[in-house]
């Protein structure tokens, strides 16, 4: 199956159709728990790691109750960081690249402000983006998509499998080397709309334990590479 711009707009019909994640976006953004600021945004996606979007929003509301600004995040004790981050699961390791992000943006900028990126090209955020300790091109991404606007295509681990599956990219592929290859031949106007039904897609349907093949509404569309 080629990944062209005719297939993935029928794609992102279909799973718009069935999930609807771009008309409630706006209602129910999918990790933001306060007004999508940049670095909101890239906070919000380290801690969603290995966590689902309940437990993510939660520990994201209780840091910033704890902490207020993101300067005193910055600056607060690893150990107190760590013990507001337990309940959503990798601690330790969440609070160590929080810091660290934040610690590299304020070396860089001056500031623990990432709004500066709005009047950049798309190039230029990427570059800045990724070259923050701890930021991959997977969490650049989602800043630049829900924190920026601009028309990236996050790829994690279920946007991955159901493009491996689909028989879009090699079944092998590590899920930067499925971004790197979607990325460019997603249409603009439907990065947003796929990125959010695919993860819709992934977590009801097309799961990691399972595909279950029999109700998915992608069945003619599909190889079903690697089930
Ligand atoms: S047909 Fe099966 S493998 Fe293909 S997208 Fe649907 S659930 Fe996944």
């Amino acid at each position: 199956m080629k990944a062209t711009v005719d297939y993935l707009r029928a794609l992102t019909e279909i799973l718009e159709a069935t999930y609807h994640r771009a008309a409630h976006y706006e209602q129910d953004p999918p990790l933001s728990a306060e007004p999508s600021t940049p670095l909101g945004i890239l906070m919000v996606t380290i801690l969603s790691q290995a966590s689902n979007d309940v437990q993510t929003r939660k520990v994201y509301r209780t840091l910033r109750e704890r902490f207020g600004e993101w300067s005193e995040v910055a600056r607060a004790p690893r150990a107190d960081v760590q013990a507001v981050l337990k309940p959503g699961g990798l601690s330790q390791q969440k609070a160590k690249y929080l810091q660290a992000a934040l610690a590299d943006i304020y070396q860089r900028t001056g500031a623990y402000d990432l709004d500066f990126l709005r009047d950049r090209s798309d190039a230029s955020v990427r570059e800045f983006l990724t070259g923050l300790f701890g930021v991959g091109l997977k969490t650049a991404a989602c800043v630049e998509l829900f924190g920026l606007g601009r028309a990236a295509f996050p790829v994690d681990t279920h946007v991955s499998r159901i493009a491996k599956r689909l028989g879009l990219v090699s079944p092998t592929a590590s899920p930067v080397k499925v971004q790197r290859a979607l990325e460019p031949v997603v249409p603009d106007d439907l990065a947003l709309a796929l990125h959010l039904n695919l993860l819709a897609h992934g977590r009801e349907v097309c799961t990691a334990r399972v595909a279950h093949c029999d109700r998915c509404v992608l069945l003619s569309h599909c190889e079903q590479v690697g089930v």
